[in-house]
């Protein structure tokens, strides 16, 4: 088998569509904020996120710092801004090591969230656990903004995709995470993923173990937009896929010292808003959708180390 020296692709980092080009194994840091080391800062069994992704022992959470999207209004604002100081900083072994206890601890799966901006390192640490026992599936959770050439450098190693598309319109894309080509970016990504899995399967007791979950969580404001995104989600993959529409959108003000929130994120989510936009997705024919009851707030946060 051709040996691939993953750690080269950190030399002139080109592994998300920021194509910074910086040399993370010499110190420099791109847009993203981190090194060539992968930094974890919470491992756990995670029994927030869908049904057959958390199933009844829950998912096997592995939370790693920094972010190649940074929207402004993140959820984990501290996390994706870091290094946060608290995390543990981690080889490809290491990584494989967590898997391999997740797997004891009885994770129905590995849960790898928000790590694009590592994924050489993701890719060797999937084939060291895989060659020493995990059998369980893989999780790639994501934002959505992720190069189709590194996304092929995980063909075979990931089982399910849980990506974000997160916005249609270019101008929202720009103001709220510096990425006009988010939604271009974002398509691309996903047909790889889908190319990689192929449509969902569930095992007998609806547990995910091949297959893709596209995430989006709806803006104040924004219904237009998601609108957008359903529709494209419908008519691209339709019940292929599982569609989860979000309303937990909290605005963490206090979160952002040096900037300030768009006024129309200085609010919460109008349930009405919420109630169009999964009647929309309903009258469109997919059945395969999580559609939450009430807003969930920050209880079904993790207890992030900041
Ligand atoms: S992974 Fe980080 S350094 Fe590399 S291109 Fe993306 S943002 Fe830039």
């Amino acid at each position: 088998m051709r040996e691939i020296n993953y750690a080269r692709r950190y030399e002139n980092c080109l592994i998300c569509p920021r194509a910074c080009g910086v040399n993370r194994t010499a110190g420099d840091k791109g847009f993203c904020g981190m090194g060539d080391t992968p930094i974890v800062n919470l491992v756990m069994l995670h029994r927030g996120e869908e049904p057959p992704i958390s199933g009844t022992r829950g998912s096997g959470a592995v939370f790693f710092e920094g972010c190649s999207l940074k929207c402004v209004f993140c959820q984990n604002f501290d996390v994706s801004r870091g290094p946060t100081g608290k995390g543990e900083t981690v080889t490809d072994e290491d990584l494989s090591k967590i898997y391999l206890k997740l797997q004891n601890d009885g994770a129905h799966n590995i849960n790898l969230v928000t790590a694009g901006h590592f994924i050489p390192t993701i890719a060797s640490s999937v084939r060291i656990a895989r060659d020493n026992g995990l059998n369980i599936p893989v999780v790639f959770n994501s934002g959505g903004y992720e190069s189709v050439e590194s996304l092929k450098t995980l063909d075979g190693l990931i089982d399910i995709y849980m990506p974000d598309m997160k916005f249609f319109s270019k101008s929202l894309s720009g103001k709220l995470c510096m990425a006009p080509d988010y939604f271009e970016v974002c398509s691309k990504a996903l047909d790889e993923m889908f190319r990689q899995t192929g449509p969902f399967v569930l095992d007998g007791n609806g547990i995910m173990t091949r297959g893709m979950i596209v995430r989006h969580l709806m803006l104040p404001g924004q219904l237009f937009d998601t609108k957008k995104v359903l529709d494209y989600l419908c008519e691209r993959f339709g019940n292929d896929i599982y569609i989860s529409l979000m309303n937990q959108y909290t605005p963490f003000e206090y979160m952002y010292p040096d900037m300030k929130l768009p006024e129309f994120l200085q609010r919460k989510l109008p349930q009405s808003h919420y109630d169009s936009a999964a009647d929309y997705l309903i009258d469109k024919g997919q059945i395969n959708a999580f559609i939450q009851e009430d807003a969930s707030g920050d209880d079904m946060l993790p207890d992030f180390k900041t």
